[in-house]
């Protein structure tokens, strides 16, 4: 398990130690998954750590908390202060928040209306999450993604997370390193835990924003980087077929990054081994992220 004894966390309004911040075991979220979150990171740049693209997490914060009627009793401005005062205090270099509104009342009925909703932040130092620099081996979960007839998809919620949890830990019993999702109606979704591209002819390909995805961050940054690197940005329903004989498929995330998908269900993406395109864009990103390219800058909050 992981020591964060020695850090320090916001709870409610308040800079706390780790140790102190504690709920009863039959909170409601606890139980019920009732809870909304981010992930966010903070890369080190020869400048001290810069937090990536924080307005847009703290926009998704809200927008995430809207869709789940709960009345957040702070504004974004705050908000982002507070986590910067997170990081700060910590005195982290680069690190992986972890904003989380949740149902801080121990009843054990299912009802959170009117409940008292608390907020914490979190941040702990953090490195690739999916480690493999070769890139990932996928399986096609045999999950189907979230519908946003079921449950509302471009949240980032907790109970949410139970489709993504088990397609992947079936991706991992079955010797794969993570699971690709279909939506109901057999369109590419995303990963458990991140968005996917394929590269086709030197097209970057995306399933849309209107499909059964998370919006993510990382992957609006991609598109953003691939028009500028010059290549084309599509974004469109794709097949799984589609993926088996793209030319590259990667996945993005905050905490995946750019990770290359070298094969899927034991095919062959490509010969086998993360794609120039893929690989151009994941340094590109990195770059971006460590403060190296003045341009971007607009994307970085510095500490
Ligand atoms: N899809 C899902 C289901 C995710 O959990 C994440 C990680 N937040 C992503 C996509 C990627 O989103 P982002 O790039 O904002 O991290």
């Amino acid at each position: 398990m992981a020591d964060y004894n020695n850090l320090k966390v916001w709870l409610d309004g308040e800079i706390i130690e780790y140790k102190d911040a504690k709920v009863p075991i039959l909170t409601h979220s606890l139980q019920y998954g009732s809870g909304i979150f981010e992930g966010i990171r903070a890369y080190d740049t020869g400048n001290g750590p810069a937090i990536f693209r924080l307005d847009d997490h703290v926009n998704r914060f809200f927008r995430s908390a809207k869709i789940y009627y709960m009345n957040l009793k702070f504004s974004s401005e705050e908000f982002k202060n507070a986590i910067i005062s997170v990081v700060k205090t910590n005195d982290l270099k680069s690190c992986y928040i972890r904003p989380f509104a949740f149902y801080n009342d121990d009843s054990i009925g299912l009802s959170p209306f009117n409940k008292k909703i608390s907020v914490f932040i979190a941040a702990v130092p953090f490195k690739e999450y999916l480690t493999e620099i070769n890139g990932v081996r996928c399986k096609i979960s045999s999950w189907k993604r979230i519908s946003s007839n079921i449950l509302p998809v471009k949240a980032k919620a907790s109970g949410n997370y139970l489709n993504s949890i088990i397609a992947h830990l079936e991706a991992r019993y079955s010797g794969y390193d993570e699971a690709i999702m279909l939506a109901e109606n057999a369109n590419i979704a995303e990963g458990p835990g991140e968005n996917i591209f394929i590269v086709k002819d030197g097209k970057v390909i995306s399933p849309g924003t209107s499909s059964d995805i998370l919006e993510g961050i990382t992957r609006d940054t991609v598109l953003k980087i691939s028009k500028d690197l010059g290549y084309e940005v599509v974004e469109r329903d794709m097949h799984k077929e589609e993926l088996y004989i793209s030319d590259e498929v990667f996945f993005s995330g905050t905490a995946a990054e750019i990770t290359p998908i070298v094969e899927i269900d034991g095919i062959k993406i490509g010969d086998g081994k993360p794609g120039k395109i893929t690989l151009s864009i994941k340094e590109r990103y990195m770059e971006i992220v460590h403060g190296k390219i003045k341009a971007y800058y607009n994307w970085l909050t510095f500490i």
